[in-house]
């Protein structure tokens, strides 16, 4: 890998990105590919996968069918992309669902199957790209978390107790991968403008304005924030780096109050 240039820092390099077919995973594959690598797209949404794979720039990309829980999907997945790509270099963990309900109302099988996509899918699918990385000694692989990860939300509890989890486990399996040159780490994302998201303000559970007011920066984040992190971590610049988590959330979760700027009596 090259400090010099950027575009080709991930040239040879492959990568997949689970739940890649939109929102956040695909721009992160839109960046991952403009740094020149060649981007396999795991999605349930197959289709939507073929047409997000199609549009990246470079080639040699490609779209599976994967749906995150099935162990079949997972292992097929990697070992087409290790077999296409003769290596793997990249996993970003991004697959990931919501559950709104009561706590005091809260039913089991929605707890396990958000554990299932968000959590347990996520250790197996490293389990297998680690394996290949190990052999090869060298891989990253990002895991997304959310602000969840670091605050409580009411109706969320679910979502907030797997993306917390995203943190243990990915500074459990840096640890134990590090001697292998193997780096594990979350990007947590803030408020951004995704069908997840618009999808809560149609049925009105987000007020737009309400969390732009509530982000110093006064706006919601792109999908492209997202995947520069991505990037970043993936990176040379990162190679140091590895069981950390960094937010990309326009300073929401260094903000204290709604209305620090009276509280401090700045106009
Ligand atoms: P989207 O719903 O826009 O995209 C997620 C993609 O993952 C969809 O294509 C979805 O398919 C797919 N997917 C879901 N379940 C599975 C599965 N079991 N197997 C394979 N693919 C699956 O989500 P976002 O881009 O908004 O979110 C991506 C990640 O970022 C998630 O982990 C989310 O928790 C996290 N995040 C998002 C934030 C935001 O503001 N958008 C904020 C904080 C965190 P389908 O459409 O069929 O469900």
């Amino acid at each position: 890998m090259s400090y010099e240039q950027p575009e080709f820092w991930f040239k040879g390099k492959a990568a997949i990105v689970t739940g890649g077919a939109q929102g956040l995973g695909f721009a992160a594959a839109q960046k991952l590919a403009e740094h020149g690598a060649r981007v396999f797209i795991a999605d349930r949404d197959e289709a939507l996968a073929q047409q997000s794979a199609v549009s990246l720039p470079g080639e040699g990309h490609g779209a599976l069918f994967c749906d995150v829980t099935s162990d079949a999907d997972r292992q097929r997945v990697v070992n087409h992309v290790v077999r296409e790509a003769g290596g793997l270099h990249i996993l970003l963990n991004n697959a990931g669902i919501q559950y709104h309900a009561d706590a005091a109302e809260m039913d089991d099988e929605g707890w396990r199957r958000v554990f299932e996509v968000n959590v347990h899918s996520m250790m197996f699918m490293s389990k297998l790209a680690a394996r290949q990385m190990i052999a090869q000694r060298e891989g990253s692989i990002v895991n997304i978390g959310s602000i969840s990860s670091f605050f409580g939300m009411p109706r969320r509890s679910v979502y907030v107790t797997t993306k917390t989890a995203v943190l243990g486990m990915s500074r459990g399996l840096a640890s134990e991968w590090a001697p292998y040159n193997v780096r594990v780490n979350v990007v947590c994302p803030g408020y951004h403008e995704t069908k997840l998201f618009k999808d809560y303000v149609d049925k009105g559970v987000l007020d737009p304005e309400v969390i732009r007011g509530r982000i110093p920066m006064g706006r919601l984040g792109t999908p492209g924030d997202i995947g520069n992190a991505v990037v970043m971590l993936c990176s040379p610049l990162a190679s140091y780096i590895t069981g950390q988590s960094i937010m990309v959330d326009g300073g929401y979760t260094i903000y204290g109050a709604p209305n620090a700027y009276e509280h401090a009596g700045i106009e």
